[in-house]
């Protein structure tokens, strides 16, 4: 066996470190760009402190949205980055802190639909800081870009952006409400099955695999009713940060394939459509493992994350699928229609999906009907 499993970032864990980070800023540069998603507000104390550059990421971000950050980095003269948000804010900054590093067009450096061209120059420091629970970004090296050109989200990758520090306070996604706990959540857990199941898994991942499904299995459904709920906040702060350690190393499949070209082509958040696959791209894949690939380690491995999830020792893959969609159910995940996603645009989403990065982990090839259904059953 042999595997890799690289981290550069620096992690800052728990309730009220997010005080610290004016320092923590400071100790990188003297000028900030700030990077917030829709509650610029929440960052204001933030700002003030560092007297920084602030730019606020109203959606999913565009290679356009980084060519203007990373523009605006460079005629601030700014030194570091740091990103107060979600997923899409921690993406934004730190594709910005890339470009502004290394000049010319994002879309050179995007894979799929750009050139893929390799960084080289380090990007500005990057500091991220989450307040949602999911996506684990803050310890990711890649940022997933939209180019409204092209229609699809695409990764610009590299192992210099990985962020210098991800600084986690749970105390932050406090305010979150019932249907981003849900979304964001439901990513997290999707974050740590596909790794665990994934053809490039390996044991550090794993390790980090188990103990997070533990962690959303427990606390998951107590954040979405009470979200003031400390044990539970911190049970999932921990487990989207264990998910992004884990994809970044073992790589994600099926379900994130296919969030690839929904989320590029229709505004959907990206924990939303996450949510409203998992069960299905679970089933699909039990059902392929056990038809074709009954010695694949994964189909044992879809027992383990049931008895993870189930506490039931006796769990079968088949209990693990039943009881996420019984937890999807609970936390009334939409389907994918109520995005505006059309039954005719099925076909086209599933050859967009076949060539996406995350498919190529999964762990075994899915037929383009074995896709078709899934998608069908998840809309
Ligand atoms: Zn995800």
């Amino acid at each position: 066996m042999d595997f890799e499993f690289a981290t550069a970032t620096r992690i800052v864990f728990g309730e009220g470190k997010a005080a610290t980070l004016p320092e923590l800023a400071r100790g990188f540069g003297a000028r900030a760009l700030v990077v917030t998603g829709t509650s610029p507000e929440r960052a204001e104390a933030m700002v003030q402190a560092l007297a920084a550059e602030t730019m606020a990421v109203p959606g999913e971000p565009t290679v356009e949205l980084v060519r203007e950050g990373a523009q605006r980095a460079k005629d601030a003269g700014c030194d570091v980055v740091l990103s107060i948000g979600g997923g899409s804010a921690i993406d934004a900054g730190k594709a910005i802190a890339a470009i502004a590093a290394n000049g010319g067009e994002p879309l050179e450096f995007l894979e799929v639909v750009g050139q893929g061209r390799a960084l080289s120059v380090p990007p500005l420091p990057f500091i991220a800081v989450p307040t949602t629970a999911g996506t684990g970004s803050e310890v990711t090296r890649n940022a997933v870009l939209g180019s409204a050109e092209h229609g699809v989200k695409a990764s610009l990758r590299s192992p210099l952006m990985l962020p210098r520090v991800a600084l986690v306070d749970p105390e932050l996604t406090y305010a979150l409400p019932p249907a981003i706990t849900a979304y964001t959540g439901l990513d997290a857990l999707t974050q740590l099955i596909e790794p665990y199941v994934s053809a490039r898994a390996n044991p550090l991942a794993d390790a980090l695999s188990i103990d997070g499904i533990r962690r959303v299995a427990s606390a998951l459904r107590i954040a979405y009713f009470d979200g003031t709920d400390r044990n539970a906040r911190r049970e999932m702060a921990l487990a989207s940060l264990f998910g992004g350690l884990a994809l970044a190393n073992a790589g994600l499949g099926v379900v994130h394939g296919f969030a690839a070209p929904l989320g590029g082509g229709w505004e959907a958040p990206h924990g939303a459509l996450c949510a409203a696959l998992l069960p299905h791209g679970m089933a699909a894949n039990v059902a392929a493992l056990r038809a074709r690939a009954p010695q694949n380690p994964a189909l044992e491995r879809y027992a383990a994350i049931a008895r993870l999830l189930t506490g039931r020792e006796n769990a079968s893959a088949e209990d693990g699928i039943r009881w996420v969609r019984a937890l999807c159910a609970e936390l009334k995940i939409p389907p994918l229609r109520a995005w505006g996603i059309g039954q005719s645009d099925l076909p086209g989403v599933v050859e967009n999906a076949a060539r996406a990065s995350s498919m190529k982990a999964n762990p075994l090839p899915l037929t383009a009907e074995e896709l078709q259904a899934v998608l069908a059953a998840a809309w």
